[in-house]
């Protein structure tokens, strides 16, 4: 516990909540009063306790009411460590509460307090599991406080959103809410939006979402007219290849690359070309994708494949990424290997950062088990405090010191040696791997040592909780990937607690983790699942010094010591070095974060402006101003042989077409120079000034262009063509969208590389040129 209150005191940019204290105590005075009140005065005295303040701050008389009706509507009194929570949140705070300490119910009440207030809510989880789970276990409290609630996921249909979005508090994954936004940006017609409406956001797991996966776009397509890449030779070529004499993989294997010997069966292979000139550039690109596909991506590792089509895993987090996708070559070359039909990646009409998206909400709080440590981050990139909440009971567990190996093979060992001692006891224990390849390695090795363990294997999110439920139960062997962003509650004794007694008297969940991630907050999520609530625990890291994380990360001198003195060197130097790589890998994860907002910031200005245009042309007269003043008399003629609401509509359905088509090459054309400009860095051009000036200078006549190409296209459009629409004119809209989020780039970070070594990775870069 001291270990704790030193960091949540000592991290930058971190609150103390204590001045809050005063408010949860006077609602304890007042529990009597709210007790004694009948359900239709429970209401009512919540709507008057908010009405009564300025804002949305907690007072004593609204905790009060919020605990009994939580306490009638869901049989849980809130604690007192909840309600200084919400006071908290309330006042625009990130919290920071342990695991199994009640997160739900807490952003429940918030939520209310919010909604009472005449505030619309979203809650937003991270699947669609969670928000359906969490919406319908707490729509009896909301029901208690006359709220309406709903709750949206990835299978929800357009009029069931909009419905949804009327509610006052919305439970909802980030990333759908973001597609409605991208979707509400291409109508035609005011009542074609779904409206999000993005008021106050409560977000769950907030350092996942807001840190982890701020910067991952979610993007809208469009179908496109090109026809799909055609990867068959490339994949046959592939196939034909050697490992080791053909292509080698470097010590990450984050790259494959061709060897000089791969090189020259290529040409001959394709007719004696040289693959280097430039016109073969296209050709050699796939090829690498394909070698890639091959090489580094593997099937139920990285990707499964179901229906015919590729769903990734997000490997780290050992879950399915659903509607997510590969840059597009990538993709379409693991399809190819799969004998899969291609998929066409569409056009991108527009693409939205979840960072964007949760800058648009006017008011953003959030919570998770570990905020605290992204204190300054949360300041620097959202302007949000954060503090932490303690926990109601002290902490039993005991998390032993780090174990540090030089060999994987002995670490392993040892793992396998401690499971098998733990479970002959009946202790539940959970193994926490770095992917899921690593996972199926272990309950490989523990299946020969005779202990049958569960992996949770990413394919469903509602099986997946429902077997980290059972974790706690007595002798249960659990083996995961990362923990952050799986909301389920691991009792001891299982989901009742019925065993809960025998199960403590083991020492509880022991917590062990293989490798470090690459933060320190995603080892504390871990770490985290054991000793919910007051219960023993026990927690030990294994790591190894040929782990991913110490090999990317330690600056070469301490790689060079392990090399030179490997198991020689002593536990404290160990812990140092891997200490240190993992700082490196936060601090490298943190630049990544601002330079992308950077880019991504200049762009979204741009598109606000024009968005901004856009809500002038779809719900006023922008169009016929801009076109009146560009071509007078052909307007006065077809408005004088036709009725002027056809000509008004005709004008806005072009004006709009031309804005949307403008924007698309616009952003086509930015991420093709953000895509490339860090080949101008190592010409010595500082990257950012130079995309900067770049998108300033491209975005420069972007609305004279827009109206006046509209207003070629309408001085061409003779009087029956006015009442047909914009099809006649052979104007075409995507006749279907989509959406997915990009992820993370599986061909590694360019931009990290090119730290390390400009020369190869000029050669990968010029590779991904299509
Ligand atoms: P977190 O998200 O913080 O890990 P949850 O919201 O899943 O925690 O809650 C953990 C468990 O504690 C749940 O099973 C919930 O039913 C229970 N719980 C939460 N608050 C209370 C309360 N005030 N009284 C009793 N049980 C509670």
């Amino acid at each position: 516990m001291k270990r704790w209150v030193a960091r949540a005191i000592g991290a930058p940019g971190a609150t103390s909540f204590a001045r809050f204290e005063r408010i949860v105590t006077g609602a304890e005075a007042r529990r009597p009063w709210a007790a004694a009140l009948d359900d239709a005065s429970v209401s009512a005295e919540a709507r008057e306790a908010v009405s009564a303040m300025a804002g949305v701050v907690a007072s004593p008389r609204l905790l009060a009411v919020l605990r009994t009706a939580a306490s009638r509507a869901v049989g849980q009194e809130p604690f007192d460590e909840q309600l200084l929570a919400v006071c908290a949140l309330l006042s625009g705070h990130a919290v920071e509460m342990d695991t199994g300490e009640g997160k739900t119910l807490t952003g429940a009440l918030a939520a209310a307090a919010f909604a009472l207030a005449g505030r619309r809510v979203h809650v937003l989880s991270v699947n669609d599991y969670l928000a359906e789970r969490d919406a319908e276990w707490m729509r009896p409290l909301f029901e208690l406080l006359d709220i309406s609630v709903a709750w949206i996921g990835q299978r929800t249909d357009t009029d069931a959103r909009r419905r949804a979005y009327r509610a006052d508090v919305v439970y909802a994954p980030v990333s759908e809410v973001g597609y409605d936004v991208l979707r509400d940006r291409f109508v035609t017609a005011v009542s074609d939006r779904v409206e999000p409406g993005l008021d106050v956001a409560l977000v769950d797991e907030a350092d996942a979402v807001m840190i982890d996966e701020a910067m991952s776009p979610l993007v809208l397509a469009g179908a496109s007219p090109e026809p799909p890449e055609e990867f068959t030779l490339a994949d046959a070529i592939v196939r034909d290849l050697d490992a080791d004499a053909h292509y080698a993989i470097d010590a990450d294997r984050v790259t494959v690359s061709l060897t000089d010997a791969g090189l020259d069966q290529l040409e001959q292979r394709l007719g004696g070309i040289n693959l280097y000139d430039t016109a073969h550039t296209a050709t050699l690109t796939k090829v690498n994708l394909a070698l890639h596909a091959h090489v580094l991506v593997h099937r139920d590792v990285d990707y499964l494949v179901v229906d015919d089509a590729i769903t990734l895993i997000n490997s780290a987090r050992g879950r399915l990424a659903h509607q997510q996708r590969w840059p597009d070559g990538l993709h379409a070359a693991v399809e190819a290997k799969e004998g899969l039909p291609i998929s066409s990646p569409g056009l991108v009409l527009d693409t939205l950062t979840v960072h964007d998206l949760l800058r648009s909400y006017a008011t953003l709080t959030g919570m998770s088990g570990t905020v605290v440590a992204v204190a300054d981050e949360l300041i620097e990139f959202f302007e949000l405090r954060s503090g932490r909440v303690e926990r109601r009971r002290p902490n039993r567990r005991v998390d032993r010191v780090p174990r540090v190996f030089v060999d994987d093979r002995e670490r392993k060992a040892a793992v396998v040696a401690e499971v098998v001692e733990r479970h002959r006891t009946g202790q539940p224990v959970l193994v926490g791997t770095q992917s899921v390849r690593e996972s199926e390695r272990y309950a490989a090795v523990l299946a020969a040592a005779g202990v049958d363990a569960q992996v949770l294997n990413a394919r469903n999110d509602a099986s997946e909780a429902a077997v980290i439920a059972r974790a706690g139960t007595f002798g249960a062997v659990t083996i995961s990937t990362q923990m952050s962003g799986r909301g389920t509650d691991i009792r001891l004794g299982g989901p009742d607690e019925a065993d809960h007694h025998r199960v403590a008297a083991t020492g509880g969940l022991a917590v062990l983790q293989v490798g470090r991630y690459p933060s320190a907050r995603l080892d504390a999520q871990l770490r985290g699942r054991s000793g919910r609530q007051g219960d023993p625990g026990v927690t030990q890291t294994y790591v190894s010094t040929d782990d991913e994380l110490v090999r990317a990360h330690a600056p070469r001198h301490h790689l060079e010591k392990i090399r030179r003195r490997g198991s020689r060197l002593d536990q404290t130097t160990l812990r140092f070095i891997v200490d240190h790589a993992q700082r490196a890998a936060e601090s490298a994860r943190r630049t990544r974060h601002r330079d992308t907002w950077d880019f991504s910031r200049a762009i979204a200005r741009q598109r606000s402006t024009v968005l901004a245009a856009r809500a002038e042309v779809l719900a006023g007269d922008r169009a016929g101003v801009e076109l009146s003043g560009r071509i007078p008399n052909e307007l006065d003629a077809l408005a004088s042989a036709s009725s002027p609401e056809a000509v008004h509509r005709l004008l806005r359905e072009v004006t709009l077409w031309t804005l949307d088509e403008q924007w698309c090459d616009h952003l086509a054309r930015l991420t093709e120079v953000r895509d490339g400009i860090h080949l101008q860095a190592l010409a010595g051009v500082n990257p950012r000034d130079e995309f900067h000036r770049i998108a300033l200078r491209e975005f420069h006549g972007f609305f004279t262009a827009a109206y006046d190409r509209a207003a070629e296209i309408v001085r061409a459009v003779s009087i029956d063509q006015v009442g047909e629409g914009i099809a006649a004119l052979g104007l075409r809209r995507p006749s279907a969208t989509w959406t997915y989020m990009t992820s993370d780039n599986p061909l590694g970070s360019p931009i990290d590389r090119a730290a390390r070594t400009a020369g190869t990775w000029v050669r990968s870069r010029l590779y991904r040129i299509e």
